[in-house]
């Protein structure tokens, strides 16, 4: 079922050059975080895109937020276009943040290089390529399509990469995601041209410290191994818990298949004195060590149970084992979130990946998370998706490149997805 009219889709044909320009340009200003490099001039590069397209372009500094500084300022872009008469909103939200290159490139990581149909460089999937097919889709509708009302939006936001909290979450927080002022919302995140994300599995994040006594390393039986202690969690961790996790199965659509469980990764391991500078550490039975652990959880679980089998195996240890005494910190958690696959972003969404790939689409979940969570929890604004070109395992790696046609066809997505809801036919 198509509804969108032809002419809008030739229209973002005669336009691939200016996608792929757009898209070039964007890779160009390297917006790397940490430290958060060149927003303002990302920001203001957008925002005078759309000024020139007629939106109503404002700039908003994420001010006190993690890493913001005069020198390093956290500056979002929201612009807004009102068509001709009132009705809903369509907003796309991209983030301008990349990670570093990294090692490894055969291209220019900031140069926006075309080749064999693909762009190659850092952000071109994930994602600047998303955030130029949404901006090219806005523009064809506003020229091309004067029938439509109510409202498209476009913001690029910053620091997505280190949580969000100067871009989305901030401007959550200020009402821009209320549902009274959005009401649909498509996050142009690499997740391939024929896969509608509807959400992502939970995090929690935290930190687990044994204690022990300090004593000459010659003599250790006058100390306590706070080491050897963590020794006994691990083994807990890999013989009792993992495997439970493993046998855990969600009714989420979660790609790959293989994050379907719940998982937990140790992220980080820390004990004892460093090595000095002549390679040697002091002999020493060591009083503290810590791991951080990464714990992925499934909408079927919840925090509390997610933290109390944590906690039930460490007090089983204080039972079982002696001098064993720990320290749970809390770091970091996400609430899984999953929008309604018959809500009307995701039904346009679909209904335009198949008339425009002739393919039936994917209904997916993240892995990880993305800023939905910021939209979804703190906005309260659940009509929520990431629909957008390039594949998802480029992320972060180099050479990350997007293919020119996927691109293409990604703005006609969005362009006939938008059209469906501004009409009010989702
Ligand atoms: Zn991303």
């Amino acid at each position: 079922m198509s509804i969108v009219p032809d002419h809008l889709l030739r229209a973002i044909d005669r336009r691939r050059d200016d996608l792929i320009d757009l898209t070039r340009q964007l890779v160009r200003i390297p917006t790397t975080n940490p430290p958060g490099d060149a927003y303002r001039e990302c920001s203001e590069w957008i925002g005078q895109r759309l000024g020139a397209a007629g939106f109503e372009v404002e700039y908003v500094r994420g001010t006190g937020s993690p890493g913001d500084s005069d020198q390093y300022p956290r500056i979002n872009v929201i612009a807004r276009k009102r068509l001709s008469r009132p009705g809903p909103c369509v907003h796309f939200n991209g983030h301008i943040d990349v990670v570093e290159p990294g090692r490894g490139w055969r291209f220019d990581p900031f140069a926006g290089e075309v080749y064999n149909g693909r762009i190659y460089g850092r952000g071109t999937a994930d994602m600047k390529a998303g955030l130029a097919a949404a901006i090219i889709a806005a523009e064809t509708l506003c020229e091309l399509a004067p029938e439509l009302g109510g409202t498209i939006e476009i913001s690029g936001t910053v620091d997505e990469e280190s949580g969000g909290y100067g871009g989305v979450a901030y401007l959550a927080e200020r009402g821009y995601f209320s549902p009274d002022r959005v009401q649909h919302v498509i996050i142009p995140e690499p997740l391939n041209v024929d896969r509608v994300c509807i959400g992502h599995r939970g995090v929690w994040w935290a930190e687990i410290e044994t204690h022990g006594r300090i004593a000459h390393g010659s003599m250790p039986f006058l100390g306590d191994s706070a080491i050897r202690h963590m020794g006994a969690v691990l083994e807990r961790l890999e013989h009792d818990l993992l495997p439970r996790l493993a046998g855990r199965e969600t009714a989420m659509p979660v790609v790959p298949p293989a994050a379907r469980h719940s998982t937990l990764n140790i992220n980080s391991i820390h004990g004892g004195p460093n090595e000095g500078h002549a390679g040697l550490p002091a002999p020493c039975v060591v009083d503290s060590c810590r791991i951080v652990v990464d714990r992925r959880f499934l909408i079927e679980e919840s925090l509390a149970s997610v933290k109390g089998e944590v906690t039930a195996l460490l007090e089983d240890l204080v039972r079982q084992r002696a001098g064993f005494s720990y320290h749970l910190r809390d770091l970091f958690e996400v609430l899984p979130t999953m929008t309604d696959p018959n809500s009307p972003v995701v039904r346009a969404t679909r209904a335009a990946i198949e008339s425009i790939l002739g393919r039936e689409a994917d209904i997916i979940c993240s892995p990880g998370t993305y800023d939905q969570k910021h939209i979804d929890r703190i906005g309260r604004l659940h009509d929520c998706i990431a629909y957008g070109p390039g594949i998802l395992d480029l992320a972060h790696q180099p050479d990350e490149y997007v293919d020119i046609d996927d691109l293409v066809n990604s703005a006609k997505v969005m362009t006939q997805a938008t059209y469906q809801l501004l009409c009010g036919q989702a």
